[in-house]
């Protein structure tokens, strides 16, 4: 769709009717084996296995208009589908990696991600340093003649630090190293990777793209250049998905946009009611005012998810269970995404060692759900009077 608006290549991406009876939707294709019919036909699509239908494991035409739609909205060239956000980043770290390099991941990185470079990446003879998310520029200095990869997430999932994307990854292309970025907060809607220097993009697709908190699913967006090493490693490594869950992928993409205006809309909303309540000491949210890293957010993001941080003021542990314990609306759960408000406590000190993190008080991480914000409001304030009760 040429020229067409972020919304309508939402609606149209990866359908054709016309092939398919009329029916809006592809259909979803349980495969392993696919019948040739002949050796002739077999032994061309043998020689070209990722353009055509081969074999289940390889895509399937499910696959294909899920990662076609989210590639056509992201701008990127295609996409790899994976069974969930950790095999995706998975794969692509393996896809620009050998024994003897050296990557630079970004130290909000999502704790998984960490755990696959330090005991994973490690064991093949790949270094990872981690670097400060606001390096910027300054990653050229940790560059070295090995550096094969740089990571970036921003912003960071637990603590919010927006990274200087366009400055990373200038610095990181000009010493010949591949550029990846865990995209998931953004989603494709609120920042295009391609357009700032990334090579592949990389999402937990059970969050928002999902939508539902019901599928694991993950993609890596891949520019012309970066493609065929990712698709390559994904075939190698057996990376592939279900078809039932890649289905949910593509039916929740139809409405991204519609259910992150209000993700976005009540998270900005409970941030800004957080921010005048006693027990919290500072937000932790890119689109606010007061955070730090605003105007980078403001300069190269359309938009904020539904997830942010509340910093809260030192309290005895049995404070914060006695509000937790009792959260009528908000669930106590990892993953986000969904459509249902969750509230966790996150511990970025365990999962950093370039920066630190040296806030006392408890971090509470909100995803903000598609309820009404004056419940979620009212349901908050009574887990606050249940903290303040137990003091
Ligand atoms: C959840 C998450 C992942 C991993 O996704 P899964 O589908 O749970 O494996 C990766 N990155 C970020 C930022 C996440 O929040």
């Amino acid at each position: 769709m040429k020229d067409a608006k972020q919304d309508t290549v939402i609606a149209h991406a990866g359908r054709d009717p016309d092939a398919n009876f009329g029916i809006v939707n592809p259909p979803v294709y349980h495969a392993s084996t696919v019948l040739f019919p002949s050796l002739a036909a077999l032994e061309a699509s043998d020689r070209a296995p990722f353009d055509g239908v081969n074999y289940g494991r390889i895509g399937t035409p499910t696959s294909s208009a899920f990662e076609t739609a989210v590639a056509e909205l992201e701008g990127g060239h295609r996409a790899v589908v994976a069974a969930s956000g950790l095999a995706a980043i998975a794969t692509a770290l393996s896809a620009f990696t050998k024994a003897g390099d050296h990557v630079l991941v970004t130290d909000s990185a999502y704790g998984p991600t960490r755990r696959f470079c330090n005991e994973v990446l490690a064991r093949y003879g790949v270094e990872t340093e981690y670097y400060d998310p606001r390096i910027g520029a300054g990653i050229a200095g940790l560059i070295r003649a090995n550096t094969s990869a740089v990571y970036l997430e921003s912003p960071g999932s637990l603590t919010f630090e927006v990274q200087d994307v366009p400055a990373i990854a200038a610095a990181a292309k000009a010493a010949g190293a591949a550029v990846l970025m865990d995209n998931t907060w953004a989603t494709p809607l609120f920042f295009k990777p391609f357009a700032h220097g990334v090579d592949v993009s990389i999402h937990a697709a059970t969050k928002y793209l999902v939508g539902h908190a019901d599928a694991m699913l993950g993609l890596m967006v891949c520019n012309e250049e970066s493609f065929l090493a990712v698709k390559r490693t994904a075939v190698r490594f057996g990376t592939c998905a279900g078809p039932d869950d890649v289905y949910l992928g593509l039916r929740g993409l139809r409405t991204l946009s519609v259910r992150l205006k209000r993700h976005q809309e009540t998270a900005l909303i409970l941030a800004e009611w957080l921010a005048g309540r006693p027990e919290v000491e500072r937000l932790l949210h890119p689109a606010r005012p007061d955070h730090p890293d605003h105007a980078l957010w403001r300069r190269d993001f359309t938009g904020a998810s539904g997830l942010f941080a509340a910093l809260l003021k030192p309290v005895p542990k049995t404070a914060l269970a006695a509000m937790l314990d009792g959260m009528e609306l908000f669930g106590l759960g990892y993953s986000w995404g969904g459509f249902e408000s969750l509230l966790l406590p996150v511990h970025p000190a365990a999962v950093r060692t370039a920066t630190a993190w040296a806030e006392a008080g408890p971090l509470l991480r909100v995803h903000a759900g598609l309820e009404d914000p004056d419940d979620l409001i009212a349901d908050l304030e009574r887990g606050f009077a249940r903290l303040n009760a137990a003091l």
